[in-house]
């Protein structure tokens, strides 16, 4: 069984030798092992990336920029070899895969802008022969914690613009699937990163506390992580707590809101790639569906139904396939357990994905398209992120009714509305409670040079992920004013607070 090592200072180091397996989630076969940091490994990783700042904040920002040009273009060259990488350990399929993969690349096409995005401001003669101009300066050592569903693309949120900013990092991925982070990550090397501004060690927290390594230990000036709200909040109030710059990204329960108006065939193509698509295994995967009145809500049924039950299911390494497994048999059993529960607490149960069985994958982790009508609020299908293939329709009212209910929700990440009505529509993106938002657009993932960013118990931190934000995250401002008085002047000392008055 193959070995998945850490990459510290620019080397491949198989840590203290201990591991925990990693599986093929359409086959349920442990493939390989990851090797699981403890706090000496991490300190290793934390030494080779603040040895390596130095000369790295002092590099031209226009050649840290061209080592992005080369990764992105080694990123393009081994698409698929890292789409088979991600299907193999996550379970998603070949086509999603590159679709990650391709959104991830957005962000070093970002970070290729490095000298432009680090341009400062600059004010000539704020004051007699006074200058000012403020600089964006890299903060030092930074770390990522990085959740399974996405081992490509989140990543690349954080490591392209922290590096080109300036800074070294540290990555601690998914123990799930960490073989495509590692991979791309030894291009980034490849393509020319100097030892030690990059690393990435792998490690869980509960065994060999990898993460609290990164929490506690001094040198590392921010954390970025993006996983389930639980470990956000654990890691934004004991990192912050230690005066650390932290933002972390949580979970989510996104509401898709159809008025009656909506143009009914493309909601519903888009509620499908938008609740099953990855296994319902995203972020801002539309969980609910709240039909503004009996008539959209029945229609939706009727037209859903159908497609639901066609879904092509199976290995997530095959191509042409609409949905794969889960990524663990725990991820399968909790994801039944909820259907079980919405059961029990009188929802109805419209299609049940329960007991698929895919031919020749009998071990694999799959559960079936699942859709629930007649949901209310208290449900635990509701409440809670379930994180699989389930829809669940609640019936309202009316467009208050409806934000009203999204509002009240802990989360706030993604929603969207279908509608025709301009109007509806403008009242939603003005009062909706949540931090992204689509009209007719299921998935409103902000592209790489706008922000990323839920509301609510989404987010813990100031500022949104990856474009302009995350550089804000990234650089911290120094503001510089400087006289160079003309030779033989002499002015006197002055009392009053210095003003152009
Ligand atoms: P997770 O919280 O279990 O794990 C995320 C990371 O934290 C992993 O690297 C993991 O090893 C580490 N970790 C796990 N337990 C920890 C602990 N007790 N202390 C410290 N670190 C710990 O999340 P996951 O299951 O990998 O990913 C799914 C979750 O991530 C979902 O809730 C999903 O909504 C969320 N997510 C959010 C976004 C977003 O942008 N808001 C994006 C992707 C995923």
């Amino acid at each position: 069984m193959s070995h998945i090592p850490h990459l510290i200072n620019g080397e491949r180091v198989a840590g203290n030798g201990r591991s925990a397996p990693v599986y093929n989630p359409s086959t349920g076969d442990s493939t390989s092992a990851v090797g699981l940091a403890d706090r000496a490994t991490m300190q290793l990783a934390i030494d080779a990336a603040k040895a390596a700042f130095p000369a790295w904040r002092n590099t031209p920002p226009a050649k840290r920029a061209q080592i992005m040009f080369r990764f992105k273009q080694l990123l393009e060259q081994n698409e698929n070899e890292i789409a088979a990488l991600i299907s193999a350990e996550h379970g998603k399929t070949l086509e999603d895969a590159i679709g990650e993969l391709k959104r991830g690349i957005e962000n070093v096409e970002f970070a290729c802008a490095a000298p432009e995005i680090l341009k400062g401001e600059y004010s000539r003669n704020v004051g007699p022969n006074i200058d000012a101009w403020t600089d964006l300066q890299p903060i030092g050592v930074v770390a990522g914690i990085t959740p399974f569903n996405f081992p490509a693309m989140v990543p690349l949120w954080m490591y392209p613009l922290a590096i080109v900013c300036g800074n070294c990092f540290i990555l601690k991925p998914s123990e799930r699937d960490p073989s495509s982070t590692l991979f791309i990550a030894e291009l980034a090397q490849q393509a020319g990163l100097p030892k030690g501004v990059l690393n990435v060690v792998n490690g869980d927290k509960s065994v060999y506390d990898a993460v609290d390594a990164l929490i506690e230990a001094p040198e590392v000036k921010a954390l970025s992580f993006v996983g389930s709200t639980p470990i956000a909040e654990y890691i934004y109030s004991e990192g912050t707590k230690r005066g650390k710059r932290v933002q972390a990204l949580g979970g989510a329960k996104n509401h898709a809101v159809l008025m009656p108006d909506a143009d009914l065939d493309n909601a519903v193509s888009a509620l499908m790639g938008a609740a099953y698509g990855s296994c319902g295994e995203r972020c801002m995967a539309i969980s609910v569906a709240v039909c503004v009145g009996d008539q959209i809500a029945d229609a939706l049924v009727e037209k859903i139904v159908p497609q639901i039950q066609a879904l092509k299911i199976g290995a997530g390494t095959q191509c042409g396939l609409d949905m794969g497994p889960l990524v663990t048999a725990a991820a399968r059993d909790k994801v039944k357990g909820y259907i079980n529960a919405g059961v029990a607490q009188g929802a109805k149960l419209v299609v049940d994905g329960r007991d698929l069985v895919v031919p020749g994958n009998e071990n694999g982790y799959f559960v079936g398209g699942t859709l629930f009508d007649r949901v209310t609020p208290e449900m635990t299908i509701y409440t809670d992120e379930i994180f699989g293939p389930v829809l669940c329709i609640v019936r309202v009212g009316s467009l208050e009714e409806a934000m009203q209910l999204i509002n009240d929700h802990e989360y706030g990440n993604g929603t969207c509305i279908f509608t025709r009505d301009g109007e509806a529509a403008r009242l939603f993106c003005d009062e909706i409670e949540v931090g992204m938002v689509g009209v007719n657009v299921p998935l409103p993932v902000p592209v790489s040079y706008h922000s990323f960013g839920g509301w609510k118990r989404s987010l813990f931190g100031d500022l949104h992920a990856y474009g302009p934000d995350g550089v804000r995250f990234y650089t911290r401002k120094k503001a510089i004013t400087q006289r160079w008085p003309a030779r033989k002047s002499h002015e006197a000392a002055q009392f009053a607070f210095p003003s152009n008055g």
